[in-house]
């Protein structure tokens, strides 16, 4: 083990590389990552570093986007099937069925989305200024991809604009029930419940804090509670309980597991380093993604 790690790290100098790794990665990942963190962030951090390689531990729109924004990086997917359901869920043709079925809506779509959904789309926003970003537009009517939780949550958010979601779900965040929150707040009562924007309109009402991770880890950070009950996908626990030895964590349901995200192994960065795997090509048309969180 300690062989492919140090294996790794020859490899990632000789080629001037940089690895990142999404919070919902295994820790075995996060603990060989230069960076840690949710797929725009990562991307934004990767473009300012002068490596000439990029390794993104995560699925295939995190890396897509990752080329998006460094054009002149060679950026690898260790491994070339994990892919994310959501972002499946939304094509381009829907984009423009969309367009004809809402003439002059704004289409916005999620950053987890394909780089060819966000090519077609008028502005991409991620789960952290989705509802600041949606505000600022000047169309009074918004289609919203591919999240239908999300975009609820926009639309309850934002009530002076009309907000059409689209049908698409994260199916490990839509699985969790408000049953599970009480079953959860039973054990622990005295615990802070927060939960991610991409979890049913339900189960979003029932929180005290909703946000994206890195929203949630800052937030737990900031926060003078000591118990959690952390509602978005389990490989977060790793990074709160590093960073926060002294609280208590719950995960709200052990459903909250993404098996494309957790695909990704050591023996796949070392490979992905030594030999190529999936080379991914910039698209033509860029795609915005406003800075403000
Ligand atoms: S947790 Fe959901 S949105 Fe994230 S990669 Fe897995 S299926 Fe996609």
């Amino acid at each position: 083990m300690q062989d492919i790690e140090k294996r790794i790290a020859q490899l990632k100098e000789e080629k001037n590389a940089v690895i990142l790794a999404h919070y919902y990665q295994t820790g075995d990942i996060i603990d060989i990552a230069d960076m840690v963190g949710d797929s725009y962030g990562l991307s934004r951090k990767a473009k300012e570093t002068d490596a000439d390689m990029i390794v993104f531990c995560g699925v295939k729109f995190m890396a897509e986007s990752a080329k998006i924004l460094s054009p002149e990086k060679k950026v690898l997917l260790p491994v070339p099937d994990a892919g994310c359901p959501l972002a499946d869920m939304v094509t381009s043709s829907d984009i423009e069925r969309l367009r004809r079925e809402y003439p002059g809506s704004a289409v916005v779509c999620y950053v987890n989305s394909t780089a060819e959904v966000k090519a077609e789309s008028d502005i991409c926003v991620t789960s952290a200024n989705a509802v600041d970003v949606v505000k600022s537009l000047k169309e009074e009517r918004v289609v919203f991809v591919p999240d239908q939780n999300l975009g609820h949550y926009v639309a309850e958010k934002v009530p002076e604009k009309e907000i059409i979601p689209f049908s698409g779900y994260c199916i490990v965040h839509h699985q969790v029930s408000v049953d599970d929150v009480k079953k959860v707040l039973d054990a622990a009562p005295d615990a802070l419940l927060l939960v991610h924007p991409e979890c049913t309109p339900d189960v979003v009402n029932k929180a005290d804090f909703v946000g994206s991770t890195a929203q949630i880890i800052r937030h737990v950070q900031q926060s003078n509670h000591k118990k959690f009950i952390i509602g978005t996908e389990m490989g977060i626990l790793h990074v709160l309980k590093k960073k926060n030895p002294d609280k208590e964590f719950y995960l709200l349901t052990p459903k909250l597991y993404c098996t494309n995200m957790k695909k990704t192994k050591r023996l796949d960065v070392l490979h992905a380093l030594q030999y190529g795997s999936m080379k991914l090509r910039s698209r033509k048309k860029s795609w915005n993604v406003r800075k403000k969180a």
